[in-house]
């Protein structure tokens, strides 16, 4: 007699959705990454190389902008990208208006005392904001997922996230209807000028001890008109991937990506991209410009605080490209795009 299993349906009833083995990166009850790592390594890790190499604020003070809040509240005729601190980038062209995993408090874990608070602050408060339209989540850590922020926001926006992270906004009081939860590849018409892409990228999330992989992690690519721009989130570097989704996706005119958070590089490697790699990732994904996040905010990690952008410009004279095509933004800066090309 044929038995039907009834387990995908109650999962589907209580994650809202149901792995599908068929993909390469959904296992049975969790996605597949390739960051093999565990809370006993970081610890052992941690013990291994000691405490953070913190600097004083003065060295710090130069890495501060002015943020133009009148430009940012002024129609955007040309694309522009304001870097908030850390991974949070408000990229606005033609009245839309949209932010990169938002984080505008002072710590980026569970609790307050894991990690050092933040250095440097947010460059924009959620009251200084333009009208928000949609925000992407590019996976569920602390410094890019942060319920204070979230709670912010609410229901004013449309939050874009990886596919298993729904249910967590629908816990903190989003409505079903402004949660728009993607696989990678999938896409989601926000408007007839806004496409939204889920791309992938090599990670792994984690809030609790039991939730390890249990939602997806990945990058974003966002079409509004004929302005391409991706969001890398967090990852780690892998060639093939990223020659992947400059193909499919790209080109890009605009990219955000990662230059901090890389030491030790024995157990960051597999999860976070050095500057080196950061630069590889800018041209595997064809983008004309792209801008340096993920340092200047947190300590995260065992790299000298200051020391990203001094490895991001030897990697651009190592790969013999112009400075200006890999920008290192001061916090509360904008970028203005001097052209739109269609890409
Ligand atoms: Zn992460
Ligand atoms: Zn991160």
């Amino acid at each position: 007699m044929a038995t039907i299993s009834i387990i995908p349906p109650i999962m589907k009833y209580i994650r809202g959705f149901i792995f599908d083995v068929a993909k390469k990166h959904h296992g049975k009850n969790s996605f597949k990454s390739k960051s093999l790592t565990s809370f006993a390594k970081w610890l052992k890790m941690r013990f291994k190389e000691g405490r953070y190499p913190l600097v004083d604020q003065a060295e710090i003070a130069p890495i501060v902008g002015e943020t133009d809040l009148r430009l940012i509240h002024s129609p955007a005729d040309l694309p522009r990208a304001t870097w908030i601190g850390h991974a949070t980038m408000l990229v606005q062209y033609r009245g839309i208006n949209f932010l990169t995993d938002p984080h505008l408090t002072d710590h980026p874990a569970p609790i307050d005392c894991l990690f050092p608070g933040r250095l440097t602050q947010p460059a924009l408060q959620h009251a200084e904001m333009p009208k928000i339209d949609f925000i992407v989540i590019s996976h569920n850590h602390y410094d890019h997922l942060d319920r204070r922020t979230v709670n912010m926001f609410g229901n004013s926006v449309i939050w874009y996230v990886p596919l298993g992270l729904k249910i967590w906004f629908e816990k903190q009081g989003i409505h079903s209807d402004k949660v728009v939860e993607l696989d990678w590849w999938q896409s989601h018409q926000f408007s007839d000028e806004v496409c939204v892409t889920f791309t992938p990228s090599v990670h792994w999330s984690k809030r609790v001890p039991w939730d390890t992989n249990k939602s997806l992690w990945g990058s974003w690519s966002v079409r509004i008109a004929e302005f391409n721009s991706w969001f890398a989130g967090d990852t780690a570097y892998d060639e093939e991937l990223f020659m992947e989704i400059g193909r499919r996706t790209g080109p890009y005119q605009l990219s955000f990506i990662p230059i901090g958070a890389y030491g030790p590089r024995y157990f960051m490697s597999s999860q976070h991209v050095d500057p080196a790699r950061a630069v590889l990732i800018h041209k595997d994904i064809k983008a004309e410009k792209s801008i340096a996040i993920h340092w200047g905010t947190f300590q995260l990690t065992h790299e000298p605080f200051l020391e990203p952008p001094e490895l991001l410009k030897e990697a651009m004279n190592f790969e013999n490209l112009p400075q200006n095509r890999f920008v290192i933004l001061k916090i509360g800066e904008t970028l203005v795009l001097e052209k739109t090309e269609t890409v």
